[in-house]
């Protein structure tokens, strides 16, 4: 990444990360999406605009919506509608008013991971990485919120509100079974860099690691 996500205008950190984030695999095709609020502002955020290339990803291609219900309340492009799954990166916000950017990409490890897990977590190995993601113990105990897939997104939407307002997260981040993984920070370049150790640690766990 040339500049910090964090100097650059919202819409343009978004797209920067998403063209990053493709050129590793993590958002091929159209999939994935990204989302960030603007600083400050609690009631509404920028997220990737649905079936655009990751690739090829520019500032019009973001969709700014309110937490409370996903309506609209700002794009440059008329014709670009928010990601089909806006409603888990509104549960998000809602639940942690600190969160300022949430990312879902999808690795190739977090569907090999997930796919193996059993139970509502999954328990992450003791690497030192885990410092990056804010667990600061000598010999951590921790595991990923694990969610089913569901083909109805609203529906996967709720069970994320519901365990995250049930019991706050000890990780900035949970993963969806055969899927993919979400993560969130106070800013794009903090949830940027979150996404690379949780995608190093799930890649260390696929290789055989404990
Ligand atoms: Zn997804």
């Amino acid at each position: 990444m040339a500049r910090d996500l964090d100097r650059m205008p919202t819409r343009e950190a978004l797209a920067a990360a998403a063209r990053d984030f493709h050129a590793r695999g993590w958002m091929a095709g159209t999939a994935g999406n990204l989302s960030a609020r603007e600083p400050g502002d609690r009631r509404a955020f920028w997220i990737t605009a649905s079936g655009r290339p990751k690739g090829r990803l520019g500032p019009e291609d973001l969709v700014r919506v309110q937490v409370a219900d996903g309506a609209v309340v700002e794009r440059l492009d008329p014709e670009a509608r928010p990601s089909a799954e806006t409603a888990i990166h509104r549960a998000v916000y809602a639940a942690l008013p600190q969160v300022g950017a949430c990312f879902h990409v999808h690795t190739v490890e977090a569907c090999l991971a997930s796919w193996a897990a059993r139970g509502p977590e999954l328990p992450l190995p003791p690497l030192e990485m885990l410092k990056g993601l804010g667990i600061m113990e000598e010999h951590p105990e921790v595991g990923l919120p694990l969610f089913e897939n569901r083909a109805d997104v609203e529906a996967l939407a709720r069970d994320v509100a519901a365990r995250l307002q049930r019991e706050p997260p000890r990780l900035p981040a949970l993963l969806i079974r055969r899927h993919g993984l979400t993560v969130w920070g106070a800013s794009p370049q903090e949830a940027y860099n979150r996404v690379e150790l949780l995608a190093f640690i799930l890649e260390y766990l696929t290789r055989g690691g404990r």
